[in-house]
């Protein structure tokens, strides 16, 4: 079979498309495991770092990348799924601590499974994938918090990125008035297309808050960038505001926050992840994602590409080059 192999070298790690024997799999120990047959990958922020040996997410190489993929059951010795069956699989840190999507066969657990949602084709579920369930997963924790459409308007931070244009199509559609954050202002059209009602430059967020309060104008975020402007963000939130923290591709660093936004303000950070949620969340997630993001701008959102585009692909994403969703396609 055709797959993406990563490997240490002296200088760093290589990535290249080889043709190994499916028994390399790895076999799980006593688990339920499922043999798929990939049809759609991704490139995700984090399959940025694990194709170029950032982070440290991978521990042990030879190793294959891809942190989801959509595909057919091969075969399977979980009672909950036969081949020919239909499924996904986004999280339980699948493409950094066990072979993933880059390849034309993976084996995992049963319990990492979904079954793909109804109303989405596999192509649409991977054009959703990672970035736009986990966008999914933090308009819920938003509503959780009463963060509902008719208020402020709520931030979109990283907007032309995938977790961005996804949040801002499902926000949008949902009737919030979204404010999408950007550095990139030849993408003002493509997120006014997603439903933007407003276009926020990056810079005027990017730097640490000057005070520690600054005027209520955002009832929420969704925040994919993190750093100072996630610190900036927590100051110009409305009384009960709250962010929802999903991404760190500006820093990690919260400069210049200090916890007077939460004690004067009663703001909320809450916090996204999408690798460990459980099984009934992610179906709840993955229902909510088939009703609300309208699927022609999923469309719009698509940049479909074969096996060999993905290093290069790789390298982009983590310099903020990719526009919307990267989706690979293995029969190409
Ligand atoms: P993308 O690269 O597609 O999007 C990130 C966007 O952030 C870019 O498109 C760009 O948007 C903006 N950006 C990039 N670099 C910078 C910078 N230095 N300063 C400010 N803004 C920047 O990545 P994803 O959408 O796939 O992921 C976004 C983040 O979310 C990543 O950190 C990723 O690891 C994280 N993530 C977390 C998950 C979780 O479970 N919590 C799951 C999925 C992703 P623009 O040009 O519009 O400004």
């Amino acid at each position: 079979m055709k797959a993406l192999i990563v490997d240490k070298a002296d200088d760093g790690v290589t990535a290249t498309i080889e043709k190994i024997d499916e028994a390399r799999l790895p076999e799980g120990d006593g688990e339920r495991m499922v043999t798929v047959r990939v049809t759609y990958s991704t490139v995700n922020y984090k399959d940025g770092l694990c194709l170029t040996g950032g982070g440290g997410l991978v521990r042990t190489y030879p190793h294959v990348p891809g942190i989801d993929f959509a595909g057919i059951v091969e075969a399977s010795d979980d009672p909950r799924y036969a081949p020919g069956d239909k499924v996904v699989l986004t999280g339980w840190r699948v493409g950094e601590a066990w072979w993933g999507g880059y390849a034309e066969k993976a084996r995992v657990k049963g319990d990492w499974l979904v079954p793909l949602p109804d109303g989405l084709t596999d192509r649409q579920a991977m054009a959703v994938g990672t970035a736009g369930f986990t966008a999914m997963l933090a308009v819920m924790a938003l509503e959780a918090h009463k963060v509902l459409p008719g208020g402020r308007p709520v931030l979109v931070t990283g907007a032309a990125g995938g977790v961005g244009s996804v949040a801002t199509a499902i926000l949008a559609k949902l009737g919030y008035e979204v404010a999408a954050v950007t550095g990139r202002p030849e993408t003002a059209d493509y997120l006014k297309r997603l439903g933007a009602a407003s276009i926020v430059e990056r810079e005027a967020l990017a730097s640490a808050p000057a005070r520690p309060l600054g005027k209520e104008t955002y009832a929420g975020a969704v925040d994919a960038v993190g750093g100072a402007m996630c610190a900036h963000i927590l100051t110009l939130l409305e009384y009960r505001g709250s962010l929802a923290a999903v991404g760190l591709a500006g820093g990690a660093a919260l400069e210049g926050a200090s916890v007077i936004p939460f004690l004067l303000r009663g703001v909320n950070l809450l916090g996204i992840d999408s690798v460990m949620q459980p099984r009934e969340n992610r179906l709840v997630a993955w229902e909510r994602v088939a009703t609300d993001l309208p699927l022609d701008l999923l469309e719009t959102m698509i940049d479909e590409v074969p096996l060999e585009a993905v290093p290069q692909l790789g390298r982009d994403i983590l310099a903020g080059k990719v526009r919307g969703r990267a989706v690979v396609d293995l029969s190409l």
